[in-house]
């Protein structure tokens, strides 16, 4: 286990920019995510501290160790990636002890290591098996028991779970977390999934366009996010945002929502922000603390089971709420909606959060 850092690392192909100066420090023994959407660089970010790929500019350290010339051999790390990659002409015990016999650790020892790691996986019955004798989990967890099984400093996943059905997949990403736990092994895994994030996660890297946006724990980014982008990536409905009309009065900023006012407590600059609030704090009944109260037409109402999905229109602008009781009035009828100040984001038209 080893505390990894990332210090200013740019990373050119040809005439594109993969990285724009990734600064990330990931803590000894936690589960860093890296999450954004296609492209924004989190596959390359793993490559290269895994030594896959040498960055341009900037330095990759392994705990004191400056490690960013060294290639993935000298490195003490492990990676799982999308396709299963387990040899299919070796039988599962012998996909798991392989990275130990090239180590050329005994007999005796490849044994031991091979059963505990396939205990952990709760693979102990496949072991006699050749891999297209398994399901599509039961080979990713072979190739998470070979990741593990040579007991790396850190252990690098890249989309491991995309390649299986949805029910599978919640089920694994916890599995994922529990042995992660066991194990105490820093791990940085890579996902465009929020809710894999959110579950498996000690601390979210958000990114996009090859740069990180954010850094914090899930509960840091989804309810203090730092910028529009990390507002509207996380949560489904997405955060509302709502550009809008400030005037700046004694001591407070007077928002015009729509067709209401929202009075806040603080003097801001600028005469346009953009408003945040998330689908699930637009309230129908009234909350006991500080709040704006609205009206709202209802657009109209998404059942979903257990949510119900209310679109509502304040004049021109469209908000989106999400509440498990039942929504007040139907397509077509006025509401009163209540908002908990604290509740409010409140951010610069560049997106970057001001309140
Ligand atoms: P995805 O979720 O789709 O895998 P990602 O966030 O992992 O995306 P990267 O694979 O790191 O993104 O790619 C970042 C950028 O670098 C993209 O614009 C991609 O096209 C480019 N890129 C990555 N590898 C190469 C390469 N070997 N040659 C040229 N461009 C590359």
């Amino acid at each position: 286990m080893v505390e990894v850092r990332l210090e200013g690392v740019v990373k050119r192909f040809g005439r594109t920019t993969a990285l724009k100066g990734i600064d990330l420090e990931v803590r000894d023994g936690e589960v860093m995510v890296l999450l954004g959407p296609s492209g924004c660089g989190k596959t390359t970010t793993l490559r290269i501290i895994a030594g896959l790929e040498k960055p341009d500019e900037g330095k990759v350290y392994f705990g004191d160790k400056d490690v960013t010339l060294l290639p993935p051999r000298e490195r003490n790390i492990s990676m799982v990636f999308q396709s299963y990659a387990v040899w299919p002409h070796m039988k599962v015990y012998e996909n798991i002890a392989f990275p130990l016999k090239i180590k050329k650790v005994p007999e005796q020892e490849v044994k031991k290591r091979v059963k505990w790691a396939a205990e952990l996986l709760q693979i102990e019955e496949l072991l006699d098996r050749y891999p297209h004798q398994l399901s599509g989990g039961q080979r990713q967890r072979v190739a998470v028991a070979r990741a593990i099984v040579v007991e790396p400093e850190v252990l690098l996943m890249d989309e491991p779970l995309s390649n299986l059905d949805a029910l599978l997949r919640v089920k694994m990403r916890s599995e994922i977390k529990k042995l992660q736990r066991r194990v105490g092994v820093t791990m940085i895994y890579v996902t465009h999934d929020q809710t894999e994030a959110m579950v498996i996660a000690d601390r979210i890297a958000v990114m996009s366009e090859g740069k990180i946006m954010q850094v914090g724990s899930p509960e840091e980014v989804y309810e203090e996010p730092a910028n529009t982008f990390v507002a509207g990536f996380l949560g489904s409905p997405s955060m509302n945002l709502v550009e809008a009309d400030a005037k700046p009065g004694n001591g407070m900023t007077a928002i015009r929502l729509g067709s209401g006012e929202i009075r806040i407590p603080t003097r801001l600059q600028g005469d346009r922000v953009i408003v945040g609030v998330r689908p699930e704090k637009i309230l129908f009944v009234p909350s006991k603390e500080d709040q704006v109260e609205l009206e709202a037409e209802v657009d109209f109402i998404e059942n979903l089971g257990s949510d119900k999905i209310v679109h509502l229109r304040l004049g021109d602008t469209l908000l989106v709420a999400k509440t498990t009781e039942t929504p007040p009035g139907s397509q077509g009828s006025r509401v009163r909606i209540y908002i908990r100040l604290r509740d409010l984001k409140v951010f610069r038209p560049d997106g970057e959060r001001i309140l």
